[in-house]
């Protein structure tokens, strides 16, 4: 390490984020990506940009700002966006949570949230997992300060009911602290969004990210949901750092996609599918995961170990993440691919089952 680095840089320990390897021949699920492209009209929508590149961006991506507005049912001013959902989440950080208060967040969650914590000097508590990694509600609430929960968790992929995160905002709000409701998988589940509840609670924020459900991981497009004094407390730390965090072509694209409803919507339905049959054909090998609302799943052998799985699907060129952490380090957490893909990583663990036995 330089000596040159400061204390700060030298303390702290990045995020890891899932290997991006070269080879092409590689079954990729260890990202959590969708299978599919993107809406064919994000070309189009970006194409006609680049002769505009040498020109800013909109400040604030107001034409993505409006597209997510209508779709969503709120107000252009009640939506911001950002390089990616992680960009809007570590934003968060400095713009809600202080020093002298942790955060509290569940112990099994996106590991970025400690980062962005440790980064910014934010104390934070981590809530321990109950039963069959379903998150504490009451130990989340337990404390003074602020409150952030993935929603569907990962990488459980287990979803709270929105009543739940209602009663979280509700008992956020009576002690004047946020809670903010990461959704970057929330589409793929069956259950409404928080932002059907931010009208009535001024201390809610919800981000979601693009880069799942409308197949956009490479453009980096992230936001989030709030009544209006949260989103310019996130403009004012944004601006603070970068103004312009979309380009022309991911604002084009991205708004491009999000009014491509249609398209979305069909996308939707086939990762679902091939998820709701690849989880029953997974506890058919004996396998135990919970049901996902998100699109991969989190599922560990009843005998076999996660490590020798995760290592024999590798040796095939199937790549999928595991995390080495107490609790979970069987568990194998499997983005959904295409049905073809996901028929081709079955075949798979039949062989390794076969011979693990
Ligand atoms: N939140 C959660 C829970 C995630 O799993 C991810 C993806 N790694 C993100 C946020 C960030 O997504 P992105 O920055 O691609 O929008």
């Amino acid at each position: 390490m330089s000596q040159f680095l400061s204390h700060k840089a030298r303390r702290i320990v990045p995020y890891v984020p899932g290997e991006q390897p070269k080879a092409e021949r590689l079954i990729k699920l260890n990202t959590n990506e969708n299978p599919y492209p993107p809406s064919p009209r994000v070309r189009e929508a970006m194409a006609a940009q680049v002769d505009k590149l040498r020109l800013y961006p909109e400040i604030d991506g107001e034409t993505l700002r409006a597209a997510i507005a209508r779709r969503e049912g709120v107000q252009m001013d009640q939506v911001f966006v950002g390089n990616g959902s992680d960009e809007v989440l570590s934003l968060c950080f400095p713009a809600f949570f202080d020093p002298d208060c942790p955060v509290r967040f569940p112990e099994i969650t996106y590991t970025f949230y400690k980062v962005y914590a440790e980064l910014f000097d934010i104390p934070f508590v981590t809530t321990p997992m109950q039963e069959g990694l379903r998150v504490d509600v009451e130990g989340l609430l337990s404390g003074e300060g602020p409150v952030i929960l993935a929603n569907p968790n990962a990488p459980t992929s287990l979803a709270l009911p929105l009543e739940e995160i209602e009663r979280m905002a509700a008992r956020q709000l009576d002690k004047g602290k946020v809670l903010v409701v990461d959704e970057a998988y929330i589409a793929f589940g069956d259950q409404p969004s928080a932002v059907t509840l931010i009208q009535r609670y001024p201390n809610l924020l919800v981000t979601r990210t693009m880069s799942k459900d409308h197949s956009l991981a490479g453009l980096r497009v992230g936001y989030a949901i709030a009544q209006r004094p949260l989103i310019e407390g996130l403009i004012r730390v944004k601006d603070s750092f970068n103004s312009y965090p979309l380009d022309r072509l991911a604002i084009a694209g991205a708004t491009a996609a999000i009014e491509d409803e249609a398209y979305f919507a069909l996308r939707l339905q086939q990762v679902k599918q091939t998820r709701d049959w690849f989880y029953e054909a997974l506890i058919q090998r004996g396998f135990v995961s919970p049901r996902s609302s998100a699109n991969f799943v989190f599922a560990k052998h009843a005998t076999v170990p996660g490590k020798l799985i995760f290592d024999q699907l590798r040796a095939r060129a199937i790549l999928v993440r595991r995390f080495d952490k107490p609790q979970i380090e069987d568990y194998l957490r499997i983005t959904i691919g295409t049905q073809e893909q996901m028929e081709e990583v079955l075949r798979a663990l039949d062989e390794i089952l076969a011979q693990a036995r």
